[in-house]
């Protein structure tokens, strides 16, 4: 079938639906998600988000500014970071005033508490500035937003899948999907397409993320000549629970939890003597994988303990109840009594989609690509440079969303209905039907599986040029033998054996381009540590990295970082 909106948003996370409820009531506009609206994993956020309320103890945004660029080291665009702080506060009274129910103080204002990199006066001391409903933040603004969002009466397509963005001369005319439960392909024609797709944790074999995060908004941008920008930048969460990745949120060291050693060391008093446990996440996931190679460990294994039983029940219970029970259920252990092991996991993207301040989706020479908007963890604004501070992220999902929407809105008048391609949906019939003919070749699974695997050991916390080589030559072989891939269902229902091996393939040209990004970059900045070059290199690498596909190779180019406020200085913490 072939749908007409004006607008298409791709995706439902918090990004997708804050742009949604500024669009709607104004136009015609549909949403889609390859998951259940709801599931989206903005829905799994647990800490907080960050703003200068001052509702505890006296904040500005300037400060948090301060915090996000340094945090960034110094990668963040500063006009972005600026609108970035200064919108906060707005942004989450308007969440309030919306209904989130947000946790309070005694006076019933807004309640705030610690969490990494967050301080006052430039880098003084913590600072309160995560406003939280306990440990369930996500969730609650999703739920708020959702609804928001259908009352302006939009239309939503639940479990249809993009497969691939449809552009005329340049122009984005509208998208090709999937949908799950009939496996039926369809067109959609439409003046503006914004993605709002996520991230892409699952290219590591121990991540945070939920299932979905595979990148496919990513990897078809890329695919369409969009240059993506940063992507050698990955977070890792320091504190993921041992051998699953679940999260721990931050905010439990924001209560007041400590890391510890096998000795029961309080170790990051030596590598952050200022900030300790509230450091930002790589400098905390580098001071563990340290502390693991010299054999502090617990045990000597690979894993370190985050200690919150002196919290105690009522605190664990009231402020972090969800990743009490997570620890209950997946350890069978209780966090008021007992140590839980933890290991870093793989957890924000910090490369995307370039996007400017209203999330128009810069092509070729940095110019607007017509129609096109990205916002959210698929964009890169870039507003978190080479590392995002913690609730930095639920921040960045509203206001950047509200300003994508409100550009949509300004801008459709001026954007005409373009032609569709002829046939537009006929390279993905052809691939999913030979996809469902062949017989011979590798499950999906297994190549998934080695393609974590490389990642994992090669691309992580600490990085090198043979470690990189070596996991290149491994995803360039992966890619190869992805051309034969097969899968055993071959039914039209929900078929997640045949989306599972198309999401394969973004995942695999993401890994690639992660790859190629990190090699080139010969400097240790935020995210981004080279063992063989350790320092930050800011006369050579202060700068953004562009990847664009040029046919079937790719080609690397730079721009400049925005520079308004603070000039690069080292960061000490
Ligand atoms: C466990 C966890 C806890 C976190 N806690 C915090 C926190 O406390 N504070 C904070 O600031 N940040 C936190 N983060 C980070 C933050 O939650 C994410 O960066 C953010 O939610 C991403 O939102 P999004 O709207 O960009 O995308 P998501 O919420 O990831 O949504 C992506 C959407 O895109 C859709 N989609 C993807 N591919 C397709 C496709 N091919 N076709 C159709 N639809 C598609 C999905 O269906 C989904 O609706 C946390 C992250 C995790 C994983």
């Amino acid at each position: 079938m072939e749908f007409k909106h004006d607008v298409i948003i791709v995706g439902a996370g918090l990004a997708g639906l804050r742009a949604a409820v500024e669009v709607a009531g104004n136009t015609d506009v549909a949403l889609i998600s390859k998951v259940y609206p709801t599931r989206s994993h903005s829905g799994a956020a647990q800490g907080g988000i960050a703003g200068a309320l001052g509702n505890e103890e006296p904040d500005l945004w300037e400060w948090h500014m301060y915090d996000t660029v340094k945090g960034s080291d110094f990668l963040a665009d500063q006009d972005a970071a600026e609108i970035l702080a200064k919108d906060a506060p707005r942004a989450i009274y308007e969440l309030e005033h919306m209904g989130v129910p947000f946790n309070r103080t005694a006076d019933g204002r807004i309640a705030q508490r610690a969490f990494g990199g967050h301080t006052s006066n430039f880098g003084k001391a913590p600072v309160k500035r995560a406003c939280h409903a306990a440990d369930r933040t996500g969730r609650v603004i999703m739920d708020t937003l959702y609804f928001e969002s259908l009352r302006k009466g939009i239309k939503v397509y639940e479990e249809f899948y993009l497969l691939d963005l449809l552009m005329h001369e340049k122009r984005v005319v509208g998208l090709v999907a999937y949908e799950l439960a009939t496996g039926a392909i369809h067109t959609f024609h439409s003046r503006a397409v914004l993605l709002a797709t996520g991230g892409f944790g699952k290219v590591y074999k121990t991540t945070s993320n939920c299932f979905a995060n595979t990148g496919d908004g990513v990897s078809a941008a890329y695919r369409a000549g969009v240059s993506l920008q940063d992507m050698e930048f990955v977070q890792f969460h320091p504190t993921g629970i041992y051998g699953l990745g679940v999260l721990i949120s931050e905010a439990a060291r924001g209560e007041g939890g400590i890391l510890r050693n096998r000795y029961g060391e309080r170790f990051m008093e030596k590598y952050a003597p200022g900030l300790k446990d509230l450091a930002p996440r790589d400098v905390i996931s580098r001071a563990m994988a340290r502390e693991i190679r010299e054999e502090r460990g617990i045990h000597g294994r690979d894993f370190m303990h985050l200690d919150l039983t002196h919290l105690g029940k009522d605190r664990l219970a009231e402020k972090l109840s969800d990743i009490s029970s997570f620890v209950r259920i997946y350890l069978g252990i209780d966090p008021a009594d007992d140590l839980i092991p933890v290991q870093h996991t793989c957890h924000y993207m910090m490369g995307g989609i370039p996007a400017n301040l209203d999330g128009q989706v810069l092509g070729e020479n940095q110019q607007v690509i017509q129609g096109l908007y990205a916002v959210g963890e698929c964009a890169c604004i870039s507003v978190h440079g080479a590392n995002r501070l913690g609730c930095n992220s639920l921040l960045d999902l509203v206001v950047f969303g509200h300003r994508a929407g409100k550009r949509i809105v300004r801008e459709l008048g001026d954007l005409a209905w373009n032609p569709m391609p002829k046939e537009p949906d006929k390279s993905f019939l052809v691939k999913i039907e030979h996809l469902k003919e062949r017989q011979k070749g590798e499950s999906a699974w297994v190549l998934r599986n080695e393609m974590q695997g490389i990642m994992t050991a090669h691309c992580s916390v600490f990085r090198k040029k043979e470690d990189l080589e070596k996991a290149l030559a491994g995803i360039q072989s992966l890619m190869e033998r992805y051309e034969k891939v097969v899968i055993d269902n071959r039914g039209m229902r929900f078929n997640t054996d045949l989306t599972e091996a198309i999401e394969l393939g973004s995942l695999l040209n993401l890994s690639h381009v992660i790859l190629v990004s990190a090699m080139a970059r010969e400097e240790s900045r935020g995210a981004h540590f080279r063992e063989d070059y350790p320092e930050r290199d800011d006369q050579n690498w202060l700068k953004h990295t562009l990847i664009q596909k040029t046919g079937e190779v790719c080609r690397l180019s730079y721009k400049p970082v925005t520079i308004t406020r603070f000039e690069p200085k080292p960061r000490v913490y």
